[in-house]
């Protein structure tokens, strides 16, 4: 299978690293990168925050693969949420936000675990990349791997 990945300009020095970590967990195949900026409709001026829901149905407009993955360098949230990191939609794709990660390797775990959504993985409670992340620390401490269990299930 093939992803699709969309950055905002500032994110494009990660494209490189998330594209060969999708590779290598799921084996996942990159069909071509493009620069995507969030659109105003999607912002709340309330929250000062993106609406990832909103920005995820945008996405349907440009994506040309399969699923995509997009990554935007402002803060989003997602219904009942004070923010979060990533939003995914299965068989489809899912948007992740740098805004609050700001490294390299916590920005491909999170895109590792956002990829795992749209192939069907749900939460996990192993030691595994798909365990759930309510803070920083969270996405810190998990490891950059996948458990067995979600490994078979990913099919990778
Ligand atoms: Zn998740
Ligand atoms: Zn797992």
């Amino acid at each position: 299978m093939r992803i699709q990945i969309f950055y905002s300009k500032s994110c494009e020095r990660y494209v490189k690293g998330v594209c060969s970590a999708l590779g290598e967990v799921y084996g996942l195949r990159n069909y071509k990168n493009d620069v995507l900026e969030v659109i105003s409709p999607s912002y709340s001026a309330e929250r000062k925050q993106y609406d990832a829901s909103s920005l995820l149905e945008y996405m349907s407009r440009v994506k040309q693969a399969d699923i995509a993955l997009w990554l935007v360098d402002k803060d989003i949230y997602a219904r009942n949420t004070s923010y979060v990191f990533g939003y995914a939609a299965e068989n489809y794709g899912a948007v992740l936000s740098t805004y609050r990660l700001r490294s390299e390797d916590l920005i491909q775990k999170e895109a590792l675990h956002e990829v795992g959504h749209i192939l069907g993985l749900a939460h996990c409670g192993n030691r595994c990349f798909m365990r759930f992340s309510n803070c920083l620390e969270d996405v810190r401490m998990k490891p950059m791997r996948l458990c067995d269990s979600c490994k078979k299930a990913s099919g990778a």
